[in-house]
């Protein structure tokens, strides 16, 4: 009596076969090396068509809809790769967009406070002490974040 069936070939799946769960499924193992390479195929398939994508983005230096950008996301549906839908994609981009300006706020909170700080200690209580290597430790962090445009405050 079969105990299942393969999800690959359709075959009876018997509680003695040589067997492997694959997300969950079991199926034969001979089923498992086929399925493993058919997912190969796929996926090599879409990768050369990515690449050719890119190719003629850089060959054109440019980008569009019909040449790239649906090609692009047809290739990966057909590899199995499932898009976002609108809305999902648009909150994760606003999510990066967020973070990018959280962190463009808190570079300035800091260059504010480190400048305050400079300033003769100002707005530090009297007996607070200052380290020096606290200020370079400030100055080489913002400094660091300056090389790599964390900063970009907008410029009027
Ligand atoms: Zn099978």
């Amino acid at each position: 009596m079969p105990k299942t069936v393969c999800p690959f070939c359709a075959g009876p799946l018997y509680e003695h076969d040589v067997s492997r769960q694959v997300d969950g499924q079991r199926y034969h193992i001979d089923c498992v090396i086929r399925l493993l390479k058919d997912k190969n195929h796929e996926q090599t398939k879409a990768l050369r068509a990515i690449n050719d994508i890119r190719n003629s983005i850089i060959a054109l230096a440019t980008m569009n809809w019909s040449a790239h950008i649906y090609p692009l996301v047809a290739a990966l549906n057909e590899a199995g790769y499932e898009s976002d839908d609108y809305e999902e994609a648009k909150a994760k981009a606003q999510t990066l967009i967020d973070q990018r300006d959280r962190a463009f706020k808190m570079v300035e909170i800091a260059e504010t406070a480190l400048e305050k700080i400079t300033d003769k200690n100002i707005y530090v209580k009297p007996g607070t002490h200052i380290s020096t290597s606290m200020r370079i430790f400030a100055e080489e962090a913002i400094d660091e974040m300056k090389k790599h445009e964390v900063t970009g405050r907008k410029e009027a």
